[in-house]
């Protein structure tokens, strides 16, 4: 048997299922096939994009080192291009692991139905999940709506087998020639990536580097350093689960071999884990989420009409309301963002400036590295309360007093925002409303050197639950 082993987002060798099963029924000829229209809405945006270059070159790398090279293949659908593949090489099977976005598996299906009607194999594995999104399940066969039973009814399962080790792999005697992954186009013809090299190594070792740190230096005390900003408290491993660099079980097993792998730490860190994979169930059983909102009644929220020049403050990191600005800065430096200023500055677009989730939701997935459509559209609908598992509505965060709170002495702000960088830490998170001698003396002139506030919070705060009234108590 030689089997294809179609790569999409499982770049990694180890605890990989499909290539485990192609290796060991025979030769093995590793693909990666571009296609980016047939996730169209949800192509990736620029910084996946950015990250799905590094990722290739990173795998062609390793798979030389096993004497394989990585096929390079394009054409006008996939099914065609594996049929050419096929052709070319006489291989009889192809192997995958699943994934979970509407389009991809609508059209993963049918590629399995007509590979098998041709007579070829036609094998999907369970690689970037814990569990598959319809294994969890409520006492009465349904599926869930809200995170705690989800997490409960995860911890009831068998825990997760040992990751597999990287396949033995012969590779077969037909080599079709390969499309360059410079030709793929993936990086950006303007170098705004620049802030991207120093933080991220795409790759299954950059992965591991970042899960080994963590457990090593950051498992202890994860529970409390998660929710600041300026202190690298989290794992940063979110791009590299989302390209299948490294697997969830992967990262379950090495956190419960670990030293403290017990303790409450490890809990809340392996919860947020299972936050992802909440997020699959979700999108699974809502393929709708990313762009309509679960609690129905959103369809008429009164959004502001004039929300394109808001939009735009806040994409540039412009609002002049410094945590926001941070966050959107870093975001758009690093391709990152903290947590909690994610949710910080959903906030303020979708309540305070009243834009729909959906435009914030867009600039995420063009510029997170992590950008996942699961994560994303149910971290979108989360903040603005209209998802399944949602905070009330009238939970409109206070960007000031979360500054004041998460990044008390303004380190976060100061590190994005350098112009309010001599603000004493008093005024930082609210430079209105600083005395006109401290400005002066930070050399800091509101509207010149930083914009003043975008909004008034208190009267916006209070547009915004007056909006939300309109559409209470509509079915
Ligand atoms: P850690 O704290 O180290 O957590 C470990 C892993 O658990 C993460 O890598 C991630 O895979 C998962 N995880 C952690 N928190 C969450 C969460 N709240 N929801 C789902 N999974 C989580 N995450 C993405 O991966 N892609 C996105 O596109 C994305 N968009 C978001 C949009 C909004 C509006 C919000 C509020 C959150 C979003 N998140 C998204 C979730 C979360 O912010 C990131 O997963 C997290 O910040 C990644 O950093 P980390 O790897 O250091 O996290």
């Amino acid at each position: 048997t030689t089997t294809l082993v179609w790569f999409r987002r499982d770049l990694r060798l180890h605890d990989n299922p499909a290539l485990s099963a192609a290796a060991a029924a025979g030769a093995v000829l590793p693909v990666y096939i571009h296609a980016p229209d047939e996730e169209s809405p949800w192509a990736p945006g620029g910084a996946s994009r950015w990250w799905l270059h590094h990722s290739l070159a990173a795998l062609q790398d390793q798979l030389a080192r096993h004497r394989l090279p990585l096929l390079i293949a394009t054409g006008t659908t996939t099914l065609e291009t594996l049929r050419r593949l096929i052709r070319e090489t006489g291989a009889d099977a192809v192997a995958w692991n699943r994934l979970y976005d509407p389009a991809i598996i609508e059209r993963d299906q049918q590629i399995k139905r007509i590979l098998r009607e041709e007579g070829i194999g036609a094998e999907s594995h369970k690689g970037a999940l814990l569990f598959e999104p319809w294994e969890i399940r409520k006492g009465d066969g349904g599926h869930y709506r809200t995170f705690t039973p989800f997490w409960r009814s995860l911890r009831r399962q068998a825990s997760p087998d040992r990751p597999l080790p990287v396949p033995d792999m012969d590779a077969p005697a037909a080599r079709p020639a390969s499309t360059a992954l410079d030709d793929l186009r993936l990086l950006p013809a303007i170098r705004w990536d620049r802030g991207f090299e120093p933080v991220w190594s795409p790759g299954e070792a950059g992965a591991w580097q970042r899960l080994t740190t963590f457990l090593e230096a950051r498992l202890r005390g994860y529970d409390d350093r998660r929710d600041w900003p300026s202190v690298p408290g989290t794992s940063g491993l979110s791009p590299h689960l989302h390209f299948g660099e490294i697997s969830p079980r992967q990262i379950w097993t090495a956190t419960r071999d670990s030293p403290g792998g017990d303790g409450d730490d490890a809990e809340s860190f392996l919860s947020e884990v299972a936050w992802r994979e909440f997020g699959h169930h979700l999108l699974f059983h809502f393929p709708g989420m990313p762009d309509d909102p679960i609690d129905t009644r959103f369809r008429a929220f009164p959004w502001d009409p004039d929300g394109d020049t808001a939009l735009a403050a806040w994409q540039a990191g412009q609002t002049g309301i410094p945590i926001v600005d941070a966050g959107m800065r870093e975001l758009w430096q690093t391709g990152w963002m903290h947590n909690r200023l994610r949710m910080v500055v959903g906030s303020l677009l979708t309540k305070n400036l009243r834009v729909p989730w959906q435009r914030g939701e867009a600039w995420f997935w063009d510029t997170l590295v992590d950008a996942d459509l699961a994560n994303n559209s149910m971290g979108w609908q989360w903040i603005q309360g209209c998802g399944a598992d949602a905070a009330p509505y009238f939970r409109v965060f206070n960007p000031v007093r979360q500054g004041e709170r998460f990044d008390p002495d303004g380190a976060y702000v100061r590190q994005w925002v350098p112009e309010l960088e001599t603000l004493p830490a008093k005024h930082i998170h609210a430079p209105w409303q600083a005395p006109a001698d401290v400005l002066r003396d930070a050399r800091v002139t509101l509207g010149v050197t930083y914009p003043h506030p975008i909004v008034d919070l208190k009267a916006s705060r209070q547009a915004a639950l007056d909006a939300y009234q309109t559409i209470r108590n509509a079915d």
